[in-house]
């Protein structure tokens, strides 16, 4: 019975059947392939947000702030991962040598642009290694101490210091950070040096800071407004030329005398190089609309800082900033005689 009812199946039409399947999952296939090749279906799965400092400093803070806004405008999870050290050349190598599919990225400051003038030996061209997405957003940076340090004021804070100095350290994030390039900045204009401890990001700075293990440090707005809110740490001036909405006390270091000293940490998205165009432009989109997102404006706004202006958010815009910058940078840099290994 059974074998007869096989037998009388139509056998030739179960083979046009067979093959319409076929043919079906071919074509599902390859429009899945071509999608995926166009970027069409990206982001299928999380991407991983590459931050080469510590958790919780302020490239953490900046970098999950627009993780978040990214995520909600590419329906994806953005999950931040932080590879701190050499003051952020490890983080970036990971991801230089990250599979370049979109599914890793990498936010990082200025220190992209002083590495090359800091690091005898480098194991990437910022100029030639990258995927260039765009600016974020520009923080200024405060010059702060710990709550018992003596100087209640900048002018304290320089006659303690110049009388102090072999007894007193700063802290910072490693050579090409910016903790550092603030610090050797302000250093070198007040003529003086001091011992520096360097950790992997300004997140552990602060807590040696806050433990009195260190003496102070230049760091970003995004990581000391709320402890200088909280009267945790002292606060002696900010770096950019005007001062900051949400410290409005905190005088510019420049209306205090160090003429012209002006210190912004720039911040931008990359991407491994070649990573296909159709990807980058999905994620040149994401940081447009997630730099106009409310919450991003207003969780910057409470740090001191805002997206970088719309004009400026071009991958062309980036790499021209990130070559100047190079070439600003280098010899400061060599003119202070630093150098790391
Ligand atoms: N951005 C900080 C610095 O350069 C480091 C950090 O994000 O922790 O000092």
């Amino acid at each position: 019975m059974l074998a007869q009812d096989y037998q009388s199946r139509p056998k030739i039409e179960m083979g046009v059947d067979v093959m319409k399947l076929f043919l079906r999952i071919s074509l599902v296939t390859l429009l899945c392939i071509a999608a995926n090749a166009f970027g069409q279906t990206y982001p299928s799965k999380p991407i991983v947000m590459i931050v080469p400092f510590a958790a919780g400093g302020p490239t953490d803070v900046l970098a999950r702030t627009l993780a978040l806004a990214m995520g909600k405008q590419l329906k994806q999870t953005i999950l931040v991962e932080n590879v701190g050290g050499a003051g952020g050349n490890i983080g970036v190598l990971r991801m230089v040598r990250a599979t370049p599919d979109g599914y890793t990225v990498l936010v990082h400051h200025i220190g992209m642009s002083t590495s090359p003038a800091l690091y005898r030996k480098m194991d990437y061209n910022p100029l030639t290694d990258l995927a260039y997405i765009s600016l974020i957003s520009d923080v200024p940076m405060t010059l702060i101490a710990r709550a018992n340090f003596p100087a209640n004021n900048f002018k304290e804070f320089v006659t303690h210091f110049k009388a102090n100095k072999d007894k007193l350290s700063m802290a910072h994030a490693g050579l090409g950070a910016a903790s550092q390039l603030c610090g050797l900045l302000l250093t070198s204009t007040l003529e003086t040096d001091v011992l520096t401890v360097p950790y992997t990001g300004t997140a552990p700075a602060m807590t040696a800071l806050l433990g009195g293990q260190v003496d102070f440090m230049c760091d970003q707005t995004t990581n000391t407004t709320n402890q200088i809110q909280s009267g945790k740490v002292k606060a002696y001036g900010v770096t950019t030329r005007t001062r900051v909405a949400s410290l409005p006390n905190i005088p510019t270091l420049d209306e205090q005398g160090l003429k012209g000293f002006e210190v912004a940490v720039w911040h931008a998205v990359y991407a491994p190089k070649n990573t296909p165009k159709a990807i980058q432009d999905t994620l040149l989109r994401a940081v447009h609309e997630a730099l106009k997102d409310a919450d991003l404006k207003s969780s910057l706004a409470k740090l001191g800082t805002e997206p970088v202006a719309a004009n400026r958010q071009t991958p062309e815009v980036l790499r021209d900033h990130l070559k100047a910058e190079i070439d600003k940078w280098a010899p400061i840099i060599k003119k202070a005689g630093q150098y790391a290994d």
